[in-house]
């Protein structure tokens, strides 16, 4: 069965694509110039934008930053400050915090070298370290494991600094009755890790106590985590193997060893993936591990599957990025990268090195337009990140559109929202310009594997960390373009995946009805479930919500039953009340070969006023796979009469 590999992290901004950065010319960007080490530091600097807690502004890399949040776990008796913002939002999410820190780990354990050429050691641990003291604040005995604060419906309505933005809510726990295997499995293998790493051997033995306990508590009570929609995990035996290798590597214990062995295996032989590894999937990491501990060739045979995977299968796009889907693509293909380069070391393998290579490049600069996806690094890079304190103004005046005003050093954006390699830096546009904690794990481990591995120029970067842009001042971007243009969206030699998402492409919808003009835009993935994003506006005249219907037209063999699920919705508007949490008013009924969505509120989209993005998946009630799946059309119904 095929793993839900839904992308699902929504934040409460709605997509408008006003600044569209079109690939335009064809200088060819010498990759032998990429300073490889100043990436590297940059890339580590970016989590210092993403403290939390008490000593947040405390040797921060930004001066914009300070203490944020202090009262976090206060609601439950705990002091529970510290740790990691998830995006550009402030939430603090089990899921990616565990994730990041463990590849963050992994990274300084297999690339040490490579952070010490780069003068990014210390910051590196650090961040390891305030990964790990966070965790462990949120283990506070053996029975509880707290893996969520802060609501995401009410952080995503507040555009701000984090440092004003006031006491929240301690929102999921592990304990005796709610499980959390996978949050458990990924904070144990970061402090696994840190006993490895760090040359304080006091903490590190503390580190590892933890490592123990939470692995512990993941395994008493089997089952996935339940925190918010955001992010639902969809196993939790590829987190508890990733906890068993580096527990392992710590003790040298057999039963972990075992333990490890038992997850990685379906009773088919061992796990076999089609994604990357991300905040959902630790299987090929911990089967990377597996190899290097046990040298036992299944392991390796299962990673080169999903190497020729990715090779192979996934489409790739005219200027030579991997992409396997739509949200934060270069997150993944950085993420596979770092798996290729690991691959790489244990097998000498040069087309896994080649495809790390080509990737990092092109997030570096070498791709059509000459841009560089890393905020601060090169000439041209994102001006407007979706991240709320650099950004540094507010909803009120529109601010949250305007050029941040700190230069987010160091992050890597999600990247082009299409297969046409064209970059929108439009900080409302957060499928293709948000940031993330487990956007840089990825990218960090793979620099550092490929400095590692000898490449190309690595001098530490003395550059000051720029606190405030050259340009402060309100301007529409000098990149839009007005000419934008198709491109070619597969390359021709590429055999598009009918399992992962190629099929992401603007639908219609812009009919007049009357006084009245709703305009419907959706992208559709298709996975083991059919996903999709919404963008709902009125270009004319005032949409009653009440009055609308989306109707989805698509094919399938058998007969299962469907189940639809709104994962978030929300209104973004340009005045008050700003934001408006529509999740609650979604529904959605399926007819034969289609599902009708409504909305059971008299909420209204006035022209220009704003939009709605919507985030939902259909999928069949038993999980199995669609099979013959054919995507059709949207129609939109306004009053009853079909206008689109
Ligand atoms: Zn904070």
């Amino acid at each position: 069965m095929k793993i839900n590999k839904r992308i699902s992290k929504v934040c409460a901004m709605a997509l408008s694509a006003s600044m569209i950065m079109s690939a335009m010319t064809g200088i060819t960007v010498d990759a032998a110039s990429f300073n490889y080490g100043e990436a590297l530091k940059d890339g580590v600097t970016f989590y210092d934008a993403n403290k939390c807690g008490k000593d947040a502004g405390e040797n921060n890399a930004f001066s914009w930053r300070d203490a944020c949040h202090v009262n976090d776990g206060k609601d439950v008796g705990f002091d529970l400050s510290g740790g990691y913002h998830d995006c550009g939002d402030h939430v603090k999410f089990g899921i990616t915090q565990g994730y990041a820190a463990s590849v963050l780990g992994w990274s300084y354990y297999s690339y040490k070298d490579s952070f010490k050429k780069a003068g990014a050691d210390t910051k590196m641990l650090e961040t390891l370290k305030h990964f790990c003291d966070y965790f462990m604040k949120c283990h506070p005995n053996m029975f509880t494991f707290y893996y969520q604060l802060g609501d995401g419906n009410q952080d995503h309505a507040y555009w701000g600094a984090p440092e004003a933005q006031g006491d929240r809510q301690t929102m999921f726990k592990v304990d005796n009755s709610s499980a959390g295997s996978d949050v458990c499995g990924e904070a144990a293998a970061a402090l696994a890790l840190m006993y490895l790493n760090t040359d304080d051997s006091a903490y590190g033995a503390k580190c590892l106590t933890n490592a123990k306990s939470l692995y512990a508590l993941g395994k008493s009570k089997l089952g996935l985590s339940q925190g918010q929609s955001f992010y639902t995990s969809s196993s939790y035996e590829d987190d508890l193997a990733w906890a068993a290798v580096w527990l392992y590597k710590a003790t040298g214990e057999a039963s972990y060893l075992q333990d490890a062995k038992n997850y990685l295996n379906t009773g088919k032989g061992i796990h076999q993936d089609e994604w990357t590894m991300c905040w959902d999937n630790m299987w090929t990491p911990a089967e990377i591990m597996m190899y290097d501990i046990t040298k036992d060739s299944a392991y390796i045979n299962a990673v080169k599957h999903n190497i020729d995977y990715w090779i192979k299968d996934v489409p790739t796009t005219s200027g030579g990025l991997k992409y396997l889907t739509q949200w934060g693509c270069l997150r993944y293909s950085a993420a596979q990268s770092m798996v290729a380069i690991e691959y790489y070391g244990l097998t000498k393998d040069e087309s896994a090195k080649s495809f790390a290579t080509k990737q990092i490049n092109y997030i570096l600069g070498d791709n059509p337009s000459n841009y560089s996806f890393i905020v601060g690094f090169g000439d041209k890079y994102p001006k407007h990140p979706h991240h709320r304190a650099a950004n540094g103004y507010t909803y009120a005046d529109s601010g949250n559109l305007k050029e941040a005003k700190h230069v987010l050093l160091g992050a890597l954006v999600g990247g082009p929202s299409t297969m046409g390699d064209n970059y929108q830096d439009n900080a409302q546009d957060y499928t293709a310009s948000e940031v993330g904690i487990d956007y840089n794990a990825g990218f960090v481990g793979a620099v550092a594997g490929l400095i590692a591995d000898g490449a190309i120029s690595v001098q530490p970067s003395e550059k000051p960390t720029p606190s405030v842009s050259p340009s402060p001042s309100v301007k529409p971007s000098p990149s839009v373009a007005p000419s934008e243009k198709p491109s070619p969206s597969i390359a021709p030699s590429e055999k598009p995946s009918p399992s992962v998402a190629p099929s992401v492409k603007p639908s219609q919808g812009t009919v007049v009805a009357g006084d009245v003009v709703p305009d419907v835009k959706v992208n559709t993935t298709f996975g083991s479930s059919i996903n999709q994003s919404y963008t709902i506006s009125s270009k004319k005249g005032t949409v009653d919500l009440s009055k609308l219907k989306i109707r989805y037209n698509y094919t399938k063999s058998g007969n299962k039953a469907q189940t639809f699920t709104c994962d978030n919705a929300g209104l973004q508007l340009n005045v008050a009340p700003y934001y408006v949490n529509m999740t609650p008013h979604v529904k959605a009924a399926f007819g034969d070969g289609y599902v009708d969505i409504t909305f059971d509120t008299t909420q209204t989209i006035a022209a220009n006023a704003g939009s709605m993005n919507l985030g939902c998946r259909m999928y069949q009630s038993d999980w199995s796979s669609y099979e013959g799946f054919a995507d059709g059309s949207v129609e939109v119904y306004y009053n009853g009469t079909l206008v689109g």
